[in-house]
């Protein structure tokens, strides 16, 4: 199969441009030790050994790149063959990871192209559809590529950068151009424009007009990507540190509608702004939280996406005569069972969420033991981060969030002090705790049981 399709590629000499060591910035000390081995011991054993992909783009752009990703000749076998600390993946197409403690250098082979991917592979594969699993040349392998960016090759034997694309130029001028025609090769595979807004956004690079207009032509197509591939790159989305702008590039180009239809849907009939702001903060908080080097929670956000529209739907339901206990609980089953027709959720992330949101309605308790138990709850953290999401943005009471900031900070004796009942139930503080449930109410946060 190797030799097939080898044979069929021709190298196209003529296309090709080669920047020599001086010609561009990449410098070993830049590259993972690691990356460099794997590297060295291919080129030793007689094999062609390149970084590709993100990691050259990354460095080109002086990043440190997320991974290293290596592509040769050798095929999966005979990578094996070579590391004695590797394991083959993937079942349509191999792969090996070599792995070095915690981290895994990915060795790919050169993937054939498409075009020459005939019967005989249906007839060698029984029937099974394994097409990608076909092994070709460099030459062949960048064609298969997404982003001229991102089909860059650097060479380790001369350290050169190999760009049969004009990756290097778009590089240069910032841009991110699909190779060949865009519309086919969104086509081919529409997650293609959710990698268009994470590297545009990531890396500051504008779309190439014909890549903008086949995006605005085909978003619809993203529905058709099975709903695990979407949550999965749902996550890379939004957990990579520039959440905010990718929420509103997905909107611009009608992509956002795909991923959350829900949300969406709120959005778009969005009263007084509260929706919108509350997903903006959302957004916001996590990437300056990534800034900070802090953790951000998948669960967190998708709890934020979907508020909204939970609220609307248990609004409804309260109108026909629900209790709010029930009406809450049943917003959350459908919402969920709406979402993950889309973004697959797996259970932990759908079960976390439910329990952000069922905690609104606990913080009201403010007098005798309920405080304290609230507070060793395991989702306390993140239920009161919600409550101070929703403060911020109009949705719930300020006060209360702020109580229970000050609650948590406190020590044990002040905090007994504030969850003192009040001596006397007329003198203290009159009317207080009547018009604080009138406005929880029309924040709907009362959401208990959800
Ligand atoms: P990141 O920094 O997010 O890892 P990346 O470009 O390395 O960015 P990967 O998903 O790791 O992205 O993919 C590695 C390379 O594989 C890409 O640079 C690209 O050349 C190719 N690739 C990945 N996904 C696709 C796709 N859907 N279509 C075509 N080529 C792809
Ligand atoms: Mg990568």
């Amino acid at each position: 199969m190797i030799n097939s399709a080898r044979s069929q590629a021709e190298p196209v000499e003529s296309q090709v441009k080669i920047y020599s060591r001086s010609e561009h910035n990449i410098s070993r000390a830049q590259i993972s030790e690691n990356a460099l081995k794997v590297l060295y011991k291919l080129q030793k054993e007689g094999y062609k050994a390149y970084l590709v992909g993100g990691c050259v783009r990354d460095l080109l752009l002086g990043r440190e790149p997320k991974d290293f990703d290596v592509v040769t000749d050798a095929d999966p076998e005979q990578i094996r063959k070579v590391f004695r600390n590797c394991r083959l993946i993937g079942r349509r197409f191999r792969l090996a990871h070599v792995h070095f403690g915690r981290e895994v250098i990915e060795v790919a082979t050169f993937r054939g192209a498409a075009e020459t991917q005939n019967d005989k592979q249906v007839l060698n594969n029984e029937g099974r559809l394994l097409r990608d699993n076909v092994y070709g040349t460099i030459e062949e392998d960048v064609w298969r590529r997404d982003f001229t960016v991102n089909a860059l090759y650097y060479n380790i034997k001369d350290f050169s950068v190999v760009d049969y694309v004009d990756g290097m130029a778009d590089h240069k001028s910032a841009t991110l151009r699909l190779i060949g025609d865009p519309e086919t090769r969104f086509r081919e595979d529409p997650v293609r424009m959710l990698r268009a807004v994470r590297f545009a956004v990531k890396l500051g690079f504008r779309l190439h007009p014909d890549c903008e207009k086949s995006m605005h032509q085909v978003a619809e197509l993203l529905s058709s990507i099975p709903s695990a591939r979407l949550y999965d790159e749902a996550l890379k989305l939004f957990l990579s540190g520039y959440a905010l702008q990718t929420f509103e590039m997905l909107r611009h180009y009608g992509l956002f509608q795909v991923l959350f239809p829900a949300t969406e849907n709120c959005l778009s009939m969005e009263e007084n702004g509260f929706p919108r702001l509350l997903l903006i903060r959302a957004l916001d908080n996590s990437d300056i939280r990534i800034a900070d080097g802090k953790t951000v929670t998948a669960y967190f956000l998708f709890a934020a996406f979907l508020w909204e529209p939970v609220q609307v739907r248990a609004k409804e339901k309260m109108a026909h005569g629900l209790v709010e206990f029930m009406a809450y609980q049943e917003a959350a089953n459908e919402v969920i069972s709406m979402q993950v027709k889309s973004t697959a959720l797996p259970r932990h992330i759908t079960m976390a969420m439910r329990e952000v949101w069922s905690l609104q309605s606990k913080f009201d308790a403010r007098v005798g033991s309920k405080p304290s138990r609230l507070l060793i709850h395991p989702r306390f953290r993140a239920a009161y981060d919600f409550l101070l999401l929703r403060a911020e943005t109009g949705g719930a009471d300020l006060e209360l969030a702020k109580w229970w900031g000050k609650y948590q900070e406190a020590n044990e004796n002040e905090q007994r002090k504030m969850t003192q009942p009040p001596r006397k139930a007329q003198g203290s503080k009159p009317g207080r705790k009547r018009s604080y449930r009138g406005k929880v109410k029309d924040s709907a946060s009362g959401n208990d049981g959800v």
